[in-house]
C-alpha cells in the first residue's frame, strides 16, 4: 500500500484527498504556489512544499518541481485530483520514470482516451454509438462545410484536445461555419497548444448523463451507476444528481455496461467517466471518457456508499476491487450544487475576493466539500469554484426540499456565489419535475435575486 502521497493539487479536492488518505493510515505532502499559503489543504497534510508563484504554469502545472517536491519529501504516489495536470500523460511518464505511483490510468490509456477524435474512434471500435460527426481530425473549413451538409446543421465544432467547454462552438448554418471553426481552433491552440479539431451533429436538447467507472490492473470493471449533469451553463456543470431522473433499470444497465465494455477495450486502471449524450428517445450517445476523479463525484459517493478516492488509492497500490457489479446497490438520491465565486446575476462574472462570514448547513444528508473558511482570500488566479454542496435523501424530491433547506442556511459573505442561482433553479418547474436538458438556462426563465 502507498505510504506517502503527495497531492498535486489545490481547494476543495486536495483537502478530500487528504482526508481519505488520512483514514487510511497514508501520510500526505501538499504543494502550493505562492498566493494559496494559507490555503487549507496547506495546513491539513502532513507536510507543505512551495512549488512556486501564483500564476498555475509557474506552480502546479511545473511537472519538474512537483517531481521534486516529491521525491525530497519521500512521496512514493502522486494524487493528481482534477484539473491541472491529472490528464497529462507526459507528467504520467515523469512520475513513471521517477518510480513513484501516479493515482490514475496509464500514460498510453492517458494518451488513447485523453484525445476527444481518437476516444470516439476507439468507442466506436468497441461498439459503443458516438453522436455523428466526423471521422477524426477535420483540417480545412472546407472539409467542415461538407460535413456539415452531409449530416445537416447545426453542428458542433470540436477541440480534440478539449475540455472545461474550451474550443466549442456551433454552427447553425452554412454562413456561420467558416468562422465557428476558425474560432474554435484559435481558441483551442490557445488553451491546449493543438488546435486539432472534428465536428459533431449538435444534438437538439439532450442530457448529459456520464457512468463512473472503477477498473482494478486484474482486469475486474465495475460501474456506480449515473449522474445527471444537464444543468450547465455555457457546456458547464453547475448541478449534478444521481441517479438521472431519465433512466429507466433497463437503460441504466445497457448504458453502464456500455461504460465498462469501453474502459476494458482499452485495459484501462483506476477511475474513469464515460460521458454520454442522451435524446429524448432513450438514445445514447458516447461523447467522451474522462480519466481522472470528476468534480461531481462525491453524489456517486452518496448513493453507493463507495468511497471513490480511497477506490483510486487502493487500485493505484495494485489491490483488486473489493467490489463486483452485484455488491453495488443505488440508494437514496444525491445532488451537487456547485457553489462558484460568481455573480448569477450579471452572467456568472467571477467574484474572488475575501470571505468574512462562512456559515456552512449541516444535518442528516448534508455534505460539504470546501477548503474555505472565515478571512480566507478567494484568489483571482484558479477555478472558481469554492464548495460543493451535496444532499442526499431516500428519495428525489426530499433531496430537493433538503438541497433548499441548505442553501437557505449556507451563508458566504460579502462575496457573490452562485447560491441565489441554486435557489432560483429549485422553484423551476420543470427542475422539479426533472425534466430538463443542458439548455435549461437558456430555455428557462430563472428569477435569481440579485443580492445588488
Ligand atoms: P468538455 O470536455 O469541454 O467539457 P464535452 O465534450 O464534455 O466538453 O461537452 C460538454 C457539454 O457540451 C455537454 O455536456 C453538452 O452539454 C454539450 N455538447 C457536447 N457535445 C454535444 C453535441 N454533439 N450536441 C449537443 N451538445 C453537446
Amino acid at each position: 500500500m502507498i505510504q506517502k502521497l503527495l497531492i498535486a493539487n489545490r481547494g476543495e479536492i486536495a483537502v478530500r484527498i487528504i482526508r481519505a488518505a488520512r483514514e487510511m493510515g497514508i501520510a500526505t505532502v501538499a504543494v502550493f504556489s505562492e498566493i494559496d499559503a494559507d490555503s487549507m489543504h496547506v495546513r491539513l497534510a502532513d507536510e507543505a512544499i512551495c512549488i512556486g508563484p501564483a500564476p498555475s504554469v509557474k506552480s502546479y502545472l511545473m511537472v519538474p518541481n512537483i517531481i521534486m517536491a516529491a521525491k525530497s519529501s519521500g512521496a512514493d504516489a502522486i494524487h493528481p485530483g482534477y484539473g491541472f495536470l491529472a490528464e497529462n500523460a507526459d507528467f504520467v511518464r515523469h512520475c513513471d520514470e521517477a518510480g513513484i505511483i501516479f493515482v490514475g490510468p496509464s500514460a498510453d490509456a492517458i494518451d488513447r482516451m485523453g484525445n476527444k477524435a481518437q476516444a470516439r474512434a476507439t468507442a466506436q471500435a468497441a461498439g459503443v454509438p458516438v453522436v455523428p460527426g466526423s471521422d477524426g481530425v477535420v483540417e480545412t473549413a472546407a472539409d467542415a462545410a461538407q460535413f456539415a451538409d452531409e449530416v445537416g446543421y447545426p453542428v458542433l465544432i470540436k477541440a480534440s484536445a478539449g475540455g472545461g467547454g474550451k474550443g466549442m462552438r456551433v454552427a447553425e448554418n452554412a454562413d456561420e461555419l467558416e468562422k465557428q471553426f476558425t474560432a474554435a481552433k484559435n481558441e483551442a491552440a490557445a488553451a491546449f497548444g493543438n488546435d486539432e479539431a472534428y465536428l459533431e451533429k449538435y444534438l437538439a436538447k439532450p442530457r448529459h448523463v456520464e457512468f463512473q467507472v472503477l477498473a482494478d490492473s486484474a482486469g475486474n470493471a465495475v460501474y456506480l451507476f449515473e449522474r445527471d449533469c444537464s444543468i450547465q451553463r455555457r457546456h458547464q456543470k453547475l448541478i449534478e444528481e444521481a441517479p438521472s431522473p431519465a433512466l429507466t433499470p433497463q437503460l441504466r444497465k445497457k448504458m453502464g455496461e456500455a461504460a465498462v465494455a469501453l474502459v476494458k477495450a482499452v485495459d484501462y486502471v483506476n477511475a474513469a467517466t464515460v460521458e454520454f449524450l442522451l435524446d429524448k428517445d432513450g438514445k445514447f450517445y458516447f461523447m467522451e471518457m474522462n480519466t481522472r476523479v470528476q468534480v461531481e463525484h462525491p453524489i456517486t459517493e452518496q448513493i453507493t456508499g463507495i468511497d471513490i478516492i480511497k477506490e483510486q488509492l487502493r487500485i493505484a497500490s495494485g489491490e483488486p476491487l473489493s467490489i463486483t457489479q452485484d455488491d453495488i446497490e443505488l440508494d437514496g438520491h444525491a445532488i451537487e450544487f456547485r457553489i462558484n465565486a460568481e455573480d448569477p446575476a450579471h452572467d456568472f462574472r467571477p467574484n474572488p475576493g475575501r470571505i468574512d462570514q462562512l456559515i456552512v448547513p449541516g444535518g442528516f444528508g448534508v455534505r460539504v466539500d470546501t477548503h474555505c473558511y472565515p478571512g480566507y482570500l478567494v484568489p483571482p488566479t484558479y477555478d472558481s469554484m469554492i464548495a460543493k454542496l451535496v444532499i442526499w435523501a431516500p428519495t428525489r424530491d426530499e433531496a430537493l426540499a433538503r438541497g433548499a433547506r441548505a442553501l437557505a442556511e449556507m451563508i458566504i459573505d460579502p462575496i457573490k456565489t452562485t447560491i441565489p442561482f441554486h435557489q432560483a433553479a429549485l422553484r423551476v418547474d420543470d427542475f422539479i419535475a426533472g425534466d430538463v436538458a443542458t439548455d435549461f438556462i437558456e430555455t428557462h426563465q430563472i428569477d435569481i435575486e440579485d443580492e445588488g
